[in-house]
């Protein structure tokens, strides 16, 4: 008789999931492994709402042929931050457990009315900048691409204009210096994604960042003729991360003089000494049955 094939789940993979994998393997073990969040920092929160407000404002320019008003969108991220903010309230609560001191005494720096007012001045200078003359032909557009080695691609392209321009954007406090955007990852992904959905090429690419400085706001923009990392590149890529997914490879390679590894930054440090302490299998069968 013929044996009955077994149903393997596909390895769905996100674009912020590789880099979690890159940035540090045991993050990823804990958040999407053992499924376990670490509360997010106000600033994070900052962003969230601003990519929620920016992206709601194309999807109307989109079904209503024109985006709300700059008062209008300030408004739509005003009740958006609101909403992340309790949101962050409630994640600090539940991820309690993880938070370390250091965390706290830093998020304790971060005003609430700062990030409303500097959104604020942003939202209103991205809409001058980039949105007046930007017609988006999709937005938010979710994909889903299977790859061999039973992975699945998934994300969400921020947007494309009509020119067939593939846009980014990023939100931060600091001009960031971008040496060889053509070299992007991320660009390399949302390309490959836009090609899977379109079957053709994006015109040109662009990464947007918003700065909120302390008094004022500005755009910077790095455009992309074609991003340097090829198909079989990234594939590379993908294969290394899910084979070090699917077969435990979670070491850690950071000095201990890393920024990256300071209990301040690192939401999952207690979680780190606890791995050190007892091992992966009974980290396992302590998370991964909570799931
Ligand atoms: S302490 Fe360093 S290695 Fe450990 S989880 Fe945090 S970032 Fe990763």
């Amino acid at each position: 008789m013929k044996k009955k094939k077994e149903f393997v789940k596909p390895l769905r993979l996100s674009f912020s999931q590789l880099m979690t994998y890159v940035r540090c393997p045991e993050h990823y073990l804990f958040r999407y492994i053992f499924g376990i969040r670490t509360p997010s920092g106000k600033a994070m929160k900052q962003g969230s709402a601003l990519h929620d407000a920016i992206a709601e404002g194309y999807m109307r320019k989109m079904e209503e042929g024109r985006a709300p008003s700059i008062p209008q969108a300030q408004e739509m991220y005003r009740k958006l931050l609101r909403k992340h903010l309790e949101d962050y309230y409630e994640e600090l609560e539940r991820g309690s457990f993880l938070i370390t001191k250091e965390f706290l005494a830093k998020e304790r720096k971060v005003s609430s009315s700062d990030l409303l007012d500097a959104g604020t001045r942003g939202i209103a200078v991205y809409k001058k900048e980039i949105e007046r003359r930007t017609d988006p032909l999709f937005a938010e557009e979710p994909f889903e691409i299977p790859l061999r080695n039973n992975i699945e691609l998934v994300g969400r392209i921020d947007l494309v204009d009509t020119s067939h321009i593939l846009h980014e954007t990023k939100t931060t406090k600091k001009k960031p210096v971008l040496q060889q955007t053509s070299l992007d990852p991320q660009l390399a992904f949302y390309q490959f994604a836009y090609e899977y959905l379109t079957s053709q090429k994006p015109k040109s690419m662009v990464k947007d960042f918003l700065i909120l400085g302390k008094k004022d706001a500005f755009v910077v923009r790095y455009p992309v003729r074609k991003s340097e990392i090829g198909k079989n590149s990234l594939f590379r890529i993908i294969d290394a991360i899910s084979f070090a997914v699917r077969n435990n490879v979670w070491y850690c390679v950071h000095t201990a003089d890393s920024w990256v590894c300071s209990q301040g930054w690192c939401g999952y440090f207690k979680l780190h000494r606890e791995l050190r302490k007892v091992g992966l299998e009974r980290m396992k069968q302590k998370y991964m049955n909570k799931k």
